[in-house]
């Protein structure tokens, strides 16, 4: 990140924030809106370009054409601003995870909870011999799979990158067609 916003700044987290949820804004919509001085407004947008977390087209800045770059920018919203914020994905009350989401401990939101148990359609479950004993798989809208696995009171929340995720169904795939191999049923 540039030297200019290496120390909190409100002014620079309001600019990255309307930036991310405005459709295509002008420095002069921002200097409007904001009521921030030109020269402190144009700072911080040369300094967000430069770091690559915003795009701009001679006219108007946008997000980052980079996907990746929303939860650096939710996070760096953070840092600036000072705000409350979630400890794992850096959302703030500002600055909400998709979908929205509320606060489970002072610096952990509800998305980030690793005992909440989400379901939806993007969720499947698999229940081990009782109820006590189940696995639930989740893909995350960033491809990661999230596992929760609960034994008895017991709930572990695992997150698998996509490359990692492939890695364990191939494991899984082979034992389920050794075990057809020995006749066992699956
Ligand atoms: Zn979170
Ligand atoms: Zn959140």
């Amino acid at each position: 990140m540039n030297s200019a916003l290496a120390a909190p700044n409100a002014d620079a987290a309001e600019i990255l924030r309307h930036v991310y949820h405005g459709s295509g804004v002008t420095r002069a919509e921002l200097t409007r809106t904001l009521e921030v001085r030109a020269g402190i407004v144009a700072a911080a947008l040369d300094a967000f370009k430069d770091a690559g977390l915003i795009h701009f087209d001679d006219l108007r800045y946008y997000p980052s054409l980079n996907d990746d770059t929303d939860v650096t920018a939710r996070r760096e919203y953070a840092r600036l601003s000072g705000a409350r914020s979630c400890r794992t994905c850096g959302c703030t009350d500002q600055w909400a995870c998709e979908g929205g989401c509320d606060w489970v401990d002072e610096d952990l939101c509800s998305t980030c909870d690793p005992t909440v148990m989400r379901l939806n359609q993007r969720t499947s479950f698999v229940v081990v011999e009782n109820d006590a004993t189940y696995v639930e798989t989740e893909l995350a809208d960033d491809e990661c799979v999230r596992l929760n696995i609960r034994r008895g009171e017991s709930v572990c929340a695992v997150i698998l990158t996509p490359s990692e995720a492939i890695a364990v169904a191939t494991k899984l795939l082979m034992y389920a067609s050794a075990a057809e191999n020995d006749g066992e049923l699956l």
